[in-house]
């Protein structure tokens, strides 16, 4: 998920390669290394930490080459530590890999190359790859790739160096982004265009599937059975500021549209489509143990708590347990009632959040058993917890967050599968749930279409000074998080309600300067929404509807209507809050406001 660069030419790799990781360095990374080839075979340096730790590791211990490969890992299997940094090498140190992405069938494959004598000396999925890639090879670097990848499942962005097949560079991708630079004499293989811009704007665009071999005269793609494939070279006339948000404005409007893939991603390898259940690796509990939980309690704070509310409904709908949910900043100076028969679920993107931290070890003291849903793998609730799902959204950049929330929604809903199915949640039932969740990616870039629309309403709006949100059942915490979007990064002050609480209250506050955007989807509360969207109506507000499909029940009593997919009632907050980030996102920027970087706010919040 993180950066890749390679360099293969005249003149020395080092420079070329750590001056491209720092290009990199914007996506957010927690490691790095390089690995080079020359007349002593292959040399490896790496470094936890920033790249200037790497740099300090070179200085110390230069190393030099023609060819090399570089890498920032984003850390997805194993703690972000020297040792699991990439490049990782075969047993003979003669093969060299950075990877990109997840290999889902590392530990079966891991299992069977230790059967056959390999020695693996860290936690990551990469490190299966050069020990595959070294039981394939028998002279052609090419060819044991190609053949080692038939062998396996998940995503990859890949870049391979061998001293036994020296001065060139093997690559492939699967679902991570991959390009290779074409300069003079000189080639360069990179994640990300902004690595190699200084040194070339002529560029190929690997596809899934390809296989791309670069050596000192020239470089060729290969498909899965070694055929020659033409590739279209494309001149890049972006800026390097543009590359660095793939094109997008803002890092945050980036991460908006990088939804379908990031649920995608927390999805990966967990659904048992059959069995209509999950399959979750870092559970650290048997079946019989998950069943002994008398209750749940979810602590997190900001957008992790708004997906802490979803989770509730989800739990106590299908897997029939009691939920609460607490603000981790409360619940850590309460006196909760915890036992040891509570499963105590902390979610934080950074997994740094200082109050849910602090929150989850008060219910570990109490006996709780902890499951933690974060996003950057290695971090402290991480490694505290006694067991937990990594939400896979790769890095968030924009402070105020959007998919990792999304994700956080689909890690919850992987988790109530999982206990709702072994408490009393039909197979039927869950194969459905499956079904839906698979149809959100497609069902998320359709939405993305009409940013187009957004904007254009954002522009109507910009210079409202107060917003409410309102929605009931699974998106009253989808009104919460579009009201907080809004708050973050507009500065207009925005409200999210329950629908009908409205009228024990902020209804006095509604004249036609106040804004309202409803969350209508047609759904069991749908009715009930209907007659709260005429009483804000008959006071003058204009409305922005929300709506899965034509509305006759809404005609006359909305001004504004986004219309999303219909999808099962649960995963609507997933498609709902998705026009919402956009928004927010457009009002902001059309206030001038700084989107990724809103005054006061940090990333992540490690202060109490
Ligand atoms: N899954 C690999 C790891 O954890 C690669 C992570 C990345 O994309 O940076 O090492």
């Amino acid at each position: 998920m993180c950066g890749i660069v390679g360099y293969v030419g005249p003149n020395l790799a080092n420079p070329v390669l750590v001056e491209g990781l720092r290009r990199l360095e914007y996506r957010g990374y927690d490691s790095a290394g390089i690995a080079v080839m020359n007349g002593n075979g292959l040399e490896t340096r790496k470094a936890a930490g920033k790249i200037s730790r790497l740099e300090e590791e070179l200085a110390a211990s230069p190393i030099s080459g023609n060819t090399g490969i570089a890498h920032t890992r984003w850390a997805t299997h194993g703690a972000p530590t020297q040792c699991n940094a990439h490049p990782h090498v075969d047993c003979k140190g003669h093969i060299a890999v950075v990877h990109n992405g997840i290999i889902e069938n590392s530990s079966v494959l891991r299992k069977q190359l230790e059967a056959n004598g390999h020695k693996f000396v860290s936690e990551t999925d990469t490190e299966t790859l050069a020990h595959l890639i070294e039981e394939a090879f028998e002279g052609s670097l090419e060819d044991a790739v190609i053949d080692a990848l038939q062998e396996v499942e998940g995503t990859y962005g890949i870049a391979v160096i061998s001293s036994d097949d020296p001065d060139k560079i093997v690559a492939a991708r699967k679902g991570s982004p991959l390009l290779l630079g074409i300069g003079d004499n000189e080639f360069y293989v990179a994640s990300d265009a902004s690595a190699i811009l200084a040194h070339t704007r002529d560029v190929i665009y690997l596809d899934d599937g390809d296989i791309a071999v670069l050596d000192r005269k020239g470089y060729h793609v290969l498909d899965e059975r070694s055929r020659r494939l033409s590739r279209k070279v494309s001149r890049i006339d972006w800026d390097l500021d543009q590359i660095e948000r793939g094109g997008f404005d803002h890092f945050m409007l980036k991460e908006i549209f990088e939804q379908g893939a990031s649920i995608e991603n927390t999805m990966r390898g967990r659904l048992l489509d059959g069995e209509g259940t999950s399959k979750l690796g870092g559970i650290n509990l048997s079946d019989e143990e998950l069943l002994q939980f008398d209750n749940v309690v979810i602590t997190a704070c900001g957008t992790s708590w708004h997906s802490a509310l979803i989770g509730e409904h989800m739990l106590e709908e299908m897997a029939r347990i009691p939920v609460e949910v607490e603000y981790a900043s409360e619940f850590r100076y309460r006196n909760p009632i915890i036992t040891d028969r509570t499963l105590c679920i902390v979610i934080s993107q950074s997994g740094e959040t200082a109050d849910t931290l602090a929150a989850m070890r008060e219910a570990k003291n109490r006996g709780a058993f902890t499951y933690g849903i974060v996003n950057v793998v290695g971090s402290s609730i991480a490694r505290e917890s006694d067991g937990g799902i990594y939400v896979h959204a790769g890095p968030e950049i924009g402070v105020a967050s959007t998919k990792a929330f999304t994700c956080q929604v689909i890690a919850l809903l992987l988790f109530t599968l999982k206990l709702a199915r072994l408490r009393n949640l039909s197979v039927v039932r869950g194969r459905e749930i499956i079904e839906a969740m698979r149809a959100l990616p497609a069902q998320i870039r359709k939405i993305l279409d009409s940013a187009p629309r957004i904007e254009d309403l954002a522009e109507e709006f910009k210079d409202s000074t107060n917003f409410l949100y309102l929605g009931r059942g699974y998106n009253f915490p989808t009104a919460l998080e579009g009201a907080l979007k809004l708050k973050e990064i507009s500065y207009i002050h925005a409200e999210g309600y329950p629908a009908a609480e409205m009228k024990h209250g902020p209804i006095a506050l509604i004249d036609a300067e106040m804004p309202v955007v409803f969350i209508t989807p047609h759904d069991s509360v749908f009715d009930k929404v209907v007659s709260n969207v005429q009483e804000v109506k008959a006071r003058g507000a204009r409305v922005i509807a929300i709506t899965t499909g034509e509305e006759p029940a809404l005609a006359g009593k909305i001004d504004y209507e986004i219309r999303i997919p219909p999808t099962i009632e649960m995963l609507i907050p997933v498609l709902a809050v998705v026009p919402l980030q956009l928004l927010a996102y457009y009002i902001a920027v059309k206030r001038g406001a700084n989107v990724d970087q809103p005054r006061n706010l940090a990333k992540s919040v490690t202060v109490e």
